[in-house]
């Protein structure tokens, strides 16, 4: 089996063979050389999957902020708005 050199990704294609000699690239990070690891091994492709699980639900907690801060946002301007309108109100009467 074939592995990316860089990230570990099995997930290569052959580009180029010929007289210039057979090149992969990587699909996962875009490696593109002649150099692969061959390995029948099953190792993971390295630890970026438990760096992207991690930062997946520092994300989630990220979009709570958002949303969080956008209903505030929200609320501040509901009040804004009822506070012009009756400015406007008093101001047409
Ligand atoms: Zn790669």
């Amino acid at each position: 089996m074939l592995r990316c050199p860089k990230c570990g990704s099995t997930d290569l294609y052959q580009v180029l063979g010929g007289y210039a000699g057979t090149r992969y690239r990587c699909k996962r990070c875009g490696y593109t050389g002649s150099f692969v690891v061959e390995s029948d091994e099953e190792l993971p492709p390295l630890s970026e999957e438990d760096g992207a699980g991690a930062e997946k639900s520092g994300s989630v907690y990220r979009w709570i902020k958002i949303i969080g801060f956008l209903l505030l946002v929200f609320i501040a301007l509901n009040y804004l708005v009822g506070i012009l309108r009756r400015m406007l109100t008093v101001m047409g009467a």
